[in-house]
Protein backbone atom coordinates (compact mmCIF):
# COMPACT_ATOMS: atom_id res chain seq x y z
CA UNK A 1 0.00 0.00 0.00
CA UNK A 2 1.86 3.73 -1.02
CA UNK A 3 1.73 6.40 1.45
CA UNK A 4 -1.36 7.94 1.83
CA UNK A 5 0.39 11.69 1.89
CA UNK A 6 -1.18 13.29 -0.70
CA UNK A 7 -5.09 12.27 0.48
CA UNK A 8 -4.06 13.04 4.45
CA UNK A 9 -1.85 15.95 4.04
CA UNK A 10 -2.92 17.68 0.49
CA UNK A 11 -1.44 21.15 1.65
CA UNK A 12 2.15 19.83 2.50
CA UNK A 13 5.12 21.16 0.23
CA UNK A 14 7.52 18.96 -1.01
CA UNK A 15 10.51 20.58 0.93
CA UNK A 16 7.60 20.70 3.96
CA UNK A 17 7.35 17.20 3.59
CA UNK A 18 10.86 16.69 3.57
CA UNK A 19 12.11 19.02 6.89
CA UNK A 20 11.80 17.15 9.70
CA UNK A 21 10.96 20.00 11.99
CA UNK A 22 7.61 20.88 9.84
CA UNK A 23 6.99 16.52 10.70
CA UNK A 24 7.34 17.34 14.45
CA UNK A 25 5.79 20.58 14.59
CA UNK A 26 2.80 18.73 12.55
CA UNK A 27 2.46 15.77 14.39
CA UNK A 28 -0.76 14.34 15.58
CA UNK A 29 -1.12 14.74 19.18
CA UNK A 30 -4.89 14.56 19.80
CA UNK A 31 -7.57 11.73 19.76
CA UNK A 32 -10.07 14.95 17.96
CA UNK A 33 -6.44 15.78 15.14
CA UNK A 34 -6.36 11.54 14.97
CA UNK A 35 -9.61 11.07 14.22
CA UNK A 36 -10.38 13.75 11.62
CA UNK A 37 -7.29 11.73 9.25
CA UNK A 38 -8.27 7.72 10.29
CA UNK A 39 -11.76 6.26 10.79
CA UNK A 40 -11.15 4.76 14.34
CA UNK A 41 -12.46 1.90 15.85
CA UNK A 42 -14.58 2.52 19.00
CA UNK A 43 -12.06 0.52 20.88
CA UNK A 44 -9.29 2.66 19.61
CA UNK A 45 -10.97 6.14 20.76
CA UNK A 46 -12.20 4.72 23.64
CA UNK A 47 -7.97 3.78 23.89
CA UNK A 48 -7.47 7.24 23.38
CA UNK A 49 -9.47 8.64 25.70
CA UNK A 50 -8.09 5.81 28.36
CA UNK A 51 -4.69 6.63 27.71
CA UNK A 52 -4.99 10.28 28.02
CA UNK A 53 -3.22 10.76 31.57
CA UNK A 54 -0.79 7.49 30.76
CA UNK A 55 1.62 8.23 28.11
CA UNK A 56 2.25 10.72 25.46
CA UNK A 57 0.07 10.26 21.93
CA UNK A 58 2.34 11.78 18.74
CA UNK A 59 2.52 10.16 15.32
CA UNK A 60 4.51 12.17 12.78
CA UNK A 61 2.58 12.75 9.63
CA UNK A 62 5.00 10.74 7.82
CA UNK A 63 4.28 7.67 9.56
CA UNK A 64 0.69 8.17 10.25
CA UNK A 65 0.23 8.29 6.38
CA UNK A 66 1.93 4.26 6.37
CA UNK A 67 -1.15 3.57 8.56
CA UNK A 68 -3.94 1.48 6.60
CA UNK A 69 -6.71 3.14 7.09
CA UNK A 70 -9.23 0.12 6.81
CA UNK A 71 -7.60 -2.19 9.10
CA UNK A 72 -7.22 -2.28 12.93
CA UNK A 73 -4.82 -5.06 12.93
CA UNK A 74 -2.34 -2.38 10.58
CA UNK A 75 1.15 -2.83 12.48
CA UNK A 76 1.79 0.87 12.30
CA UNK A 77 -1.45 1.73 12.97
CA UNK A 78 -0.84 -0.96 16.22
CA UNK A 79 2.36 0.49 17.42
CA UNK A 80 1.22 4.23 17.16
CA UNK A 81 -2.61 4.34 17.85
CA UNK A 82 -3.59 3.16 21.39
CA UNK A 83 -6.12 0.53 22.06
CA UNK A 84 -8.11 0.45 25.39
CA UNK A 85 -6.19 -2.39 26.68
CA UNK A 86 -3.13 0.30 26.99
CA UNK A 87 -5.24 1.65 29.64
CA UNK A 88 -5.52 -1.61 31.87
CA UNK A 89 -3.04 -3.17 34.56
CA UNK A 90 -2.41 -6.83 35.56
CA UNK A 91 -0.81 -8.49 38.25
CA UNK A 92 3.14 -8.51 38.13
CA UNK A 93 3.07 -5.84 35.91
CA UNK A 94 5.77 -3.30 36.46
CA UNK A 95 6.15 0.48 35.83
CA UNK A 96 9.67 -0.25 35.47
CA UNK A 97 9.61 -3.64 34.10
CA UNK A 98 13.32 -4.02 33.70
CA UNK A 99 14.86 -2.55 36.87
CA UNK A 100 16.39 0.12 35.97
CA UNK A 101 16.15 2.63 38.49
CA UNK A 102 18.11 0.70 40.73
CA UNK A 103 21.58 0.98 38.81
CA UNK A 104 20.89 4.79 37.84
CA UNK A 105 24.01 5.81 39.63
CA UNK A 106 22.95 9.43 38.36
CA UNK A 107 19.82 10.37 36.52
CA UNK A 108 20.96 10.46 32.75
CA UNK A 109 22.95 6.86 33.34
CA UNK A 110 22.03 3.01 33.52
CA UNK A 111 24.69 0.89 34.65
CA UNK A 112 23.47 -2.15 35.13
CA UNK A 113 26.22 -4.31 33.17
CA UNK A 114 29.82 -5.08 33.61
CA UNK A 115 31.20 -2.64 30.80
CA UNK A 116 29.03 -0.82 29.03
CA UNK A 117 25.60 1.73 30.04
CA UNK A 118 22.58 2.92 28.67
CA UNK A 119 22.84 7.04 28.62
CA UNK A 120 19.13 8.52 28.90
CA UNK A 121 19.75 11.84 26.72
CA UNK A 122 16.23 13.32 26.05
CA UNK A 123 12.28 12.18 27.14
CA UNK A 124 10.70 12.66 23.90
CA UNK A 125 10.27 11.13 20.30
CA UNK A 126 9.38 11.01 17.07
CA UNK A 127 6.40 8.60 17.69
CA UNK A 128 5.27 7.32 21.09
CA UNK A 129 5.22 3.90 20.24
CA UNK A 130 2.13 2.28 22.25
CA UNK A 131 4.56 -0.76 22.94
CA UNK A 132 7.36 1.38 24.55
CA UNK A 133 8.50 -0.37 27.69
CA UNK A 134 10.46 3.25 29.02
CA UNK A 135 7.08 5.11 29.40
CA UNK A 136 8.12 6.45 32.76
CA UNK A 137 10.52 8.12 31.01
CA UNK A 138 9.16 9.05 27.61
CA UNK A 139 6.07 10.49 29.32
CA UNK A 140 7.83 13.28 29.94
CA UNK A 141 6.83 12.56 34.04
CA UNK A 142 9.94 12.65 35.10
CA UNK A 143 10.78 15.54 33.49
CA UNK A 144 13.59 16.20 30.60
CA UNK A 145 17.36 15.52 31.06
CA UNK A 146 19.16 19.00 31.84
CA UNK A 147 22.37 19.86 30.69
CA UNK A 148 23.98 19.54 33.99
CA UNK A 149 22.35 15.74 34.23
CA UNK A 150 24.12 15.39 31.12
CA UNK A 151 27.14 16.66 32.46
CA UNK A 152 26.75 14.57 35.88
CA UNK A 153 27.05 11.35 33.28
CA UNK A 154 29.67 12.65 31.73
CA UNK A 155 31.61 13.17 34.88
CA UNK A 156 30.79 9.62 36.04
CA UNK A 157 32.01 7.99 32.79
CA UNK A 158 35.28 9.67 33.21
CA UNK A 159 35.86 8.19 36.84
CA UNK A 160 34.59 4.47 35.69
CA UNK A 161 37.42 3.09 33.98
CA UNK A 162 35.42 -0.26 33.18
CA UNK A 163 32.68 1.26 30.92
CA UNK A 164 33.93 0.88 27.53
CA UNK A 165 30.76 1.06 25.65
CA UNK A 166 28.03 3.64 25.50
CA UNK A 167 24.27 3.38 24.36
CA UNK A 168 22.69 6.75 24.28
CA UNK A 169 19.00 6.20 24.53
CA UNK A 170 16.28 8.14 25.66
CA UNK A 171 13.79 9.33 24.20
CA UNK A 172 15.28 9.32 20.97
CA UNK A 173 18.58 11.15 20.80
CA UNK A 174 18.37 11.80 17.27
CA UNK A 175 15.77 14.30 17.82
CA UNK A 176 18.45 16.49 19.27
CA UNK A 177 19.89 19.26 16.88
CA UNK A 178 23.05 18.26 15.19
CA UNK A 179 25.05 20.63 17.39
CA UNK A 180 23.71 19.26 20.59
CA UNK A 181 24.47 15.82 19.40
CA UNK A 182 27.89 16.27 18.30
CA UNK A 183 28.64 18.63 22.00
CA UNK A 184 27.02 15.56 23.56
CA UNK A 185 29.50 12.87 21.53
CA UNK A 186 32.65 15.29 21.71
CA UNK A 187 32.49 14.93 25.30
CA UNK A 188 32.22 11.41 25.15
CA UNK A 189 34.80 10.81 23.01
CA UNK A 190 36.81 12.96 25.21
CA UNK A 191 36.94 10.04 27.80
CA UNK A 192 39.88 8.10 26.64
CA UNK A 193 38.74 4.21 27.91
CA UNK A 194 35.50 4.43 25.68
CA UNK A 195 36.16 2.12 22.93
CA UNK A 196 32.21 2.51 21.52
CA UNK A 197 29.14 4.58 21.04
CA UNK A 198 25.96 3.20 20.19
CA UNK A 199 22.98 5.24 19.48
CA UNK A 200 19.30 3.67 20.08
CA UNK A 201 17.37 5.60 17.51
CA UNK A 202 13.37 4.65 16.12
CA UNK A 203 14.43 7.95 13.38
CA UNK A 204 15.05 5.99 10.38
CA UNK A 205 11.58 4.25 10.46
CA UNK A 206 9.42 7.31 11.72
CA UNK A 207 10.95 10.16 10.69
CA UNK A 208 13.69 9.45 8.09
CA UNK A 209 13.87 12.44 6.85
CA UNK A 210 15.49 13.51 9.89
CA UNK A 211 19.07 11.63 8.48
CA UNK A 212 20.93 13.98 6.06
CA UNK A 213 24.24 13.68 5.08
CA UNK A 214 25.31 16.32 7.08
CA UNK A 215 23.76 14.00 10.00
CA UNK A 216 25.50 10.81 9.19
CA UNK A 217 28.86 12.75 8.37
CA UNK A 218 28.84 14.19 12.01
CA UNK A 219 27.90 10.75 12.88
CA UNK A 220 30.82 9.05 11.04
CA UNK A 221 33.15 11.40 13.25
CA UNK A 222 32.49 9.40 15.98
CA UNK A 223 33.64 5.96 15.05
CA UNK A 224 33.08 3.14 15.96
CA UNK A 225 29.61 4.09 16.57
CA UNK A 226 26.73 2.61 15.49
CA UNK A 227 23.79 3.11 14.84
CA UNK A 228 20.41 0.65 16.46
CA UNK A 229 17.58 1.02 14.88
CA UNK A 230 14.02 -0.23 15.68
CA UNK A 231 11.98 -1.67 12.48
CA UNK A 232 9.23 -4.20 13.66
CA UNK A 233 7.56 -4.94 10.45
CA UNK A 234 8.22 -5.00 6.59
CA UNK A 235 5.71 -2.46 5.93
CA UNK A 236 8.19 0.54 7.62
CA UNK A 237 10.82 -0.54 5.30
CA UNK A 238 9.68 2.56 2.63
CA UNK A 239 11.60 3.91 0.10
CA UNK A 240 12.54 6.65 2.63
CA UNK A 241 13.50 4.41 5.55
CA UNK A 242 15.08 2.67 3.46
CA UNK A 243 17.33 5.99 1.87
CA UNK A 244 18.12 6.98 5.67
CA UNK A 245 19.33 3.62 6.11
CA UNK A 246 21.34 3.85 3.42
CA UNK A 247 22.48 7.40 4.06
CA UNK A 248 23.52 6.20 7.00
CA UNK A 249 25.95 2.83 6.05
CA UNK A 250 27.48 4.85 2.98
CA UNK A 251 28.96 7.33 5.35
CA UNK A 252 30.15 4.47 7.06
CA UNK A 253 28.16 4.48 9.90
CA UNK A 254 26.82 0.69 10.71
CA UNK A 255 23.24 0.06 11.54
CA UNK A 256 21.51 -2.79 13.35
CA UNK A 257 17.89 -3.29 14.51
CA UNK A 258 16.32 -4.47 17.21
CA UNK A 259 12.22 -5.52 16.74
CA UNK A 260 10.31 -6.24 19.33
CA UNK A 261 8.20 -9.23 19.36
CA UNK A 262 4.28 -8.19 19.55
CA UNK A 263 1.06 -10.43 19.33
CA UNK A 264 -0.85 -10.15 15.95
CA UNK A 265 1.52 -7.84 14.80
CA UNK A 266 4.34 -9.67 13.99
CA UNK A 267 4.16 -12.83 16.11
CA UNK A 268 4.20 -14.92 12.91
CA UNK A 269 7.42 -16.73 10.84
CA UNK A 270 6.30 -15.06 7.67
CA UNK A 271 6.48 -11.51 9.01
CA UNK A 272 9.59 -11.94 11.32
CA UNK A 273 11.51 -13.77 8.26
CA UNK A 274 10.07 -11.15 5.63
CA UNK A 275 11.09 -8.19 7.99
CA UNK A 276 14.62 -9.76 8.84
CA UNK A 277 15.64 -10.49 5.00
CA UNK A 278 14.00 -7.42 4.27
CA UNK A 279 16.53 -5.46 6.69
CA UNK A 280 19.56 -6.86 4.91
CA UNK A 281 18.68 -5.76 2.04
CA UNK A 282 19.29 -2.37 3.26
CA UNK A 283 22.37 -3.39 5.26
CA UNK A 284 20.61 -3.17 8.28
CA UNK A 285 22.05 -6.25 10.38
CA UNK A 286 19.32 -7.87 12.38
CA UNK A 287 20.90 -8.03 16.42
CA UNK A 288 17.69 -8.68 19.04
CA UNK A 289 14.30 -9.78 19.03
CA UNK A 290 12.57 -9.03 21.91
CA UNK A 291 10.50 -10.63 23.85
CA UNK A 292 7.97 -7.91 25.42
CA UNK A 293 9.19 -6.63 28.74
CA UNK A 294 6.47 -7.30 31.69
CA UNK A 295 5.57 -3.62 31.78
CA UNK A 296 2.50 -1.66 32.45
CA UNK A 297 -0.66 -1.86 29.38
CA UNK A 298 1.56 -4.15 27.44
CA UNK A 299 -0.25 -8.10 28.57
CA UNK A 300 -2.00 -7.66 25.48
CA UNK A 301 1.00 -7.00 23.01
CA UNK A 302 2.81 -10.26 24.74
CA UNK A 303 3.54 -13.19 22.88
CA UNK A 304 4.39 -16.96 24.69
CA UNK A 305 8.01 -17.50 25.30
CA UNK A 306 7.77 -20.52 23.09
CA UNK A 307 6.44 -18.46 20.28
CA UNK A 308 9.95 -16.96 19.69
CA UNK A 309 11.38 -19.52 19.95
CA UNK A 310 9.25 -21.44 17.44
CA UNK A 311 9.80 -18.39 15.41
CA UNK A 312 13.34 -18.53 15.48
CA UNK A 313 13.00 -22.33 14.52
CA UNK A 314 11.62 -21.08 11.57
CA UNK A 315 14.42 -19.18 10.62
CA UNK A 316 17.97 -20.64 11.44
CA UNK A 317 18.73 -22.94 9.18
CA UNK A 318 16.22 -22.09 6.67
CA UNK A 319 17.40 -18.27 5.58
CA UNK A 320 20.69 -16.43 5.89
CA UNK A 321 22.05 -16.52 8.72
CA UNK A 322 23.03 -13.15 9.16
CA UNK A 323 18.74 -12.76 8.92
CA UNK A 324 18.59 -14.33 12.40
CA UNK A 325 18.56 -12.25 15.43
CA UNK A 326 18.87 -13.15 19.07
CA UNK A 327 15.94 -13.85 20.55
CA UNK A 328 16.39 -11.56 24.01
CA UNK A 329 14.46 -11.75 27.28
CA UNK A 330 15.21 -8.71 29.61
CA UNK A 331 13.94 -10.17 32.74
CA UNK A 332 11.80 -8.73 35.19
CA UNK A 333 13.92 -7.02 38.45
CA UNK A 334 16.56 -6.05 36.53
CA UNK A 335 18.05 -9.32 35.78
CA UNK A 336 19.36 -8.17 32.60
CA UNK A 337 18.97 -9.97 29.11
CA UNK A 338 19.03 -13.36 28.44
CA UNK A 339 18.64 -15.11 24.89
CA UNK A 340 16.67 -18.04 23.73
CA UNK A 341 17.60 -20.90 21.04
CA UNK A 342 15.45 -23.70 19.78
CA UNK A 343 16.95 -26.89 21.24
CA UNK A 344 19.19 -28.74 18.88
CA UNK A 345 20.75 -31.15 21.39
CA UNK A 346 18.83 -34.15 21.35
CA UNK A 347 21.40 -36.34 23.81
CA UNK A 348 25.06 -35.77 24.65
CA UNK A 349 26.64 -38.54 25.23
CA UNK A 350 30.40 -38.96 26.02
CA UNK A 351 32.33 -39.66 22.78
CA UNK A 352 29.51 -37.98 20.78
CA UNK A 353 26.90 -35.16 20.90
CA UNK A 354 23.31 -36.46 19.06
CA UNK A 355 21.49 -33.07 17.53
CA UNK A 356 18.53 -32.47 15.36
CA UNK A 357 19.19 -30.12 12.58
CA UNK A 358 16.43 -27.37 11.39
CA UNK A 359 14.70 -29.77 9.34
CA UNK A 360 14.24 -32.37 12.33
CA UNK A 361 16.90 -35.07 10.99
CA UNK A 362 19.76 -36.28 13.77
CA UNK A 363 23.43 -36.17 13.43
CA UNK A 364 25.84 -36.84 15.72
CA UNK A 365 29.05 -34.87 16.59
CA UNK A 366 31.77 -36.54 17.91
CA UNK A 367 33.82 -35.52 20.51
CA UNK A 368 38.08 -34.46 19.88
CA UNK A 369 40.26 -36.82 22.06
CA UNK A 370 42.14 -33.77 23.77
CA UNK A 371 40.42 -31.55 25.61
CA UNK A 372 42.45 -29.41 26.76
CA UNK A 373 41.47 -25.62 25.60
CA UNK A 374 44.12 -23.33 27.29
CA UNK A 375 45.37 -20.85 24.98
CA UNK A 376 49.34 -20.82 25.16
CA UNK A 377 49.62 -17.26 23.55
CA UNK A 378 47.16 -16.02 25.94
CA UNK A 379 50.74 -15.09 28.27
CA UNK A 380 52.32 -13.76 25.10
CA UNK A 381 49.18 -11.37 23.69
CA UNK A 382 47.93 -10.22 26.60
CA UNK A 383 50.29 -10.85 29.48
CA UNK A 384 48.57 -10.56 33.04
CA UNK A 385 45.51 -8.57 31.81
CA UNK A 386 44.32 -12.33 31.00
CA UNK A 387 42.03 -12.59 33.48
CA UNK A 388 38.88 -10.96 33.29
CA UNK A 389 39.20 -7.21 34.51
CA UNK A 390 35.43 -6.67 35.17
CA UNK A 391 34.12 -10.46 36.01
CA UNK A 392 34.30 -8.64 39.78
CA UNK A 393 31.55 -6.76 38.73
CA UNK A 394 28.22 -6.45 40.53
CA UNK A 395 25.79 -3.87 39.62
CA UNK A 396 24.58 -2.52 42.73
CA UNK A 397 28.10 -1.07 43.24
CA UNK A 398 26.88 1.19 40.48
CA UNK A 399 23.91 2.58 42.61
CA UNK A 400 24.57 1.81 46.29
CA UNK A 401 21.13 0.59 46.50
CA UNK A 402 19.89 -3.27 46.24
CA UNK A 403 17.79 -4.64 43.81
CA UNK A 404 14.35 -5.23 45.38
CA UNK A 405 12.80 -7.75 43.83
CA UNK A 406 8.50 -7.42 43.62
CA UNK A 407 6.68 -10.40 44.10
CA UNK A 408 8.21 -13.81 43.67
CA UNK A 409 11.26 -12.58 44.81
CA UNK A 410 12.32 -16.06 46.36
CA UNK A 411 12.94 -16.91 42.62
CA UNK A 412 15.93 -14.33 42.49
CA UNK A 413 19.26 -16.08 42.34
CA UNK A 414 21.40 -15.08 44.80
CA UNK A 415 24.81 -15.48 43.94
C1 LIG B 1 20.20 -3.89 26.51
C2 LIG B 1 20.97 -3.04 27.41
C3 LIG B 1 22.33 -2.76 27.17
C4 LIG B 1 23.06 -3.29 25.96
O1 LIG B 1 23.08 -4.67 25.95
P1 LIG B 1 23.80 -5.45 24.77
O2 LIG B 1 23.44 -6.87 25.03
O3 LIG B 1 25.24 -5.14 24.89
O4 LIG B 1 23.24 -4.92 23.49
C5 LIG B 1 23.00 -1.98 28.07
N1 LIG B 1 22.39 -1.50 29.16
C6 LIG B 1 21.11 -1.74 29.42
C7 LIG B 1 20.51 -1.19 30.67
C8 LIG B 1 20.34 -2.50 28.54
O5 LIG B 1 19.05 -2.73 28.80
Amino acid sequence: MPSRRTELFPDATDAQWRDWRWQLRSSVRSLDELQRLIPLTADERRGCAETKEIFRLGISPYYLSLIDPAHPFCPVRMQSIPVSAEAGKHEGELRDPLGEDHHRPVRALVHKYPDRVLLLALDHCSVYCRHCTRRRITSGDEGGISREELDEAIAYLRAHHEVRDVLISGGDPLLLSTARLVELLEALRSIPHLEMIRIGTRIPVCLPMRVDDELAKALRRFAPLFVVTHFNHAKEITPEAREACERLVDHGVPVENQAVLMRRLNSSVTAIKDLMQKCLTMRVRPYYLHQMDVAEGLEHLRTPIAKGVEILDGLRGWTTGLAVPHLAVDLPDGGGKVTLQPDYLVERQEKQTVFRNYRGERYAYPEPRETDCSVPYDDVFYGTRAADETSGFRPEQASGVRPQASGKAKLRVIR
